[in-house]
């Protein structure tokens, strides 16, 4: 597999970053995930603006023009052969000569750029759409500003573990009684003709993915409700769904051991799935 860092394109095993760089060491790097469909590049404008807001909010420049990015993405796709997958873009506050809380100089220390593709054959059609997922319910222990996509993974990597071990599928997180969103995706549920979703903020991360559905719900004639949430009132809905760039829009069935309607994918989040894939596919660059 061909890899990217900083300007360079390098089989997989040659790539090298240091080990004082400032996202291994202290986390200090934000990313994004970009999908793929029949080798085009989905959402790609959401997530260079949403990038870059990530950039400037942790004060550290943006190091690539928006066309510069897209040069590389599709570069990528080409030299790795990308049907369907994923492009995985790190960009952090570059290796500072030694470990220290203090920002380093921009001027002296250059960020690092790593990109890397996933192949995903056929990832349009996978089998978890069919069957719907299970989550629990886990507090939310984040920092506070997840509307930044930092690298920062350890909570959501240990809420999957959580999930793991209760054998389900992934875990929705609760803060103060409400739910703020996946571990790695945002989070809704239907109650008749109307979608619920937590509001955007900095308590959650500004999905791309979410940004579109919640437009197409629109289009659609469906009534989206952006506020707070309980679990229980989840439970209550006829369906539950949620929204990632790497999954779509993939329905839930089950919350806390309850089961939503008849347990099986509700026609309304296959409904929004069929749109957005069929949507962005058509607006894929
Ligand atoms: N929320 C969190 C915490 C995430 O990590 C992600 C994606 O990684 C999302 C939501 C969904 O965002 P997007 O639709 O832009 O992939």
């Amino acid at each position: 597999r061909t890899v990217y860092v900083n300007g360079e394109y390098l089989p997989e095993t040659e790539a090298k970053v240091s080990i004082f760089d400032r996202a291994f060491l202290m986390a200090d790097g934000v990313y994004e995930v970009t999908s793929v469909l029949d080798g085009k590049l989905i959402d790609f404008d959401g997530h260079a603006v949403r990038l870059e807001r990530s950039l400037l909010e942790l004060d550290m420049g943006v190091p690539l023009s928006r066309d510069a990015l897209l040069e590389i993405h599709r570069e990528l796709v080409r030299r790795n052969d990308v049907v369907d997958g994923m492009i995985y873009l790190q960009i952090t506050r570059g290796a500072a000569a030694d470990r220290d809380f203090v920002f380093p100089d921009p001027e002296e220390v250059p960020q690092t750029v790593v990109l890397f593709t996933q192949s995903k054959p056929g990832m349009a059609d996978s089998p978890a759409a069919k069957t719907g997922m299970r989550v629990i319910s886990i507090e939310d222990q984040r920092w506070g500003r997840r509307d930044i996509k930092t690298v920062q993974l350890l909570y959501p990597s240990m809420g999957k573990m959580m999930a793991k071990k209760a054998g389900v599928d992934d875990a929705w997180l609760v803060e103060n009684g409400y739910v703020t969103e996946g571990t790695s995706n945002n989070a809704y549920f239907i109650k008749g003709n109307t979608i619920v979703t937590r509001a955007l903020s900095s308590d959650i991360l500004h999905g791309i993915t979410r940004a579109a559905v919640l437009r197409f719900a629109r289009e659609a004639q469906m009534t989206v409700e952006e506020r707070n949430f309980t679990i229980e009132e989840a439970q209550q809905g006829d369906e539950a769904f949620i929204t990632s760039a790497s999954t779509f829009v993939m329905p839930v069935v089950e919350i806390d051991g309850v089961t939503l309607g008849d347990g099986k994918p509700g026609p309304k989040a296959l409904r929004l799935r069929e749109i957005y894939l069929e949507e962005s596919r058509k607006a894929a660059i």
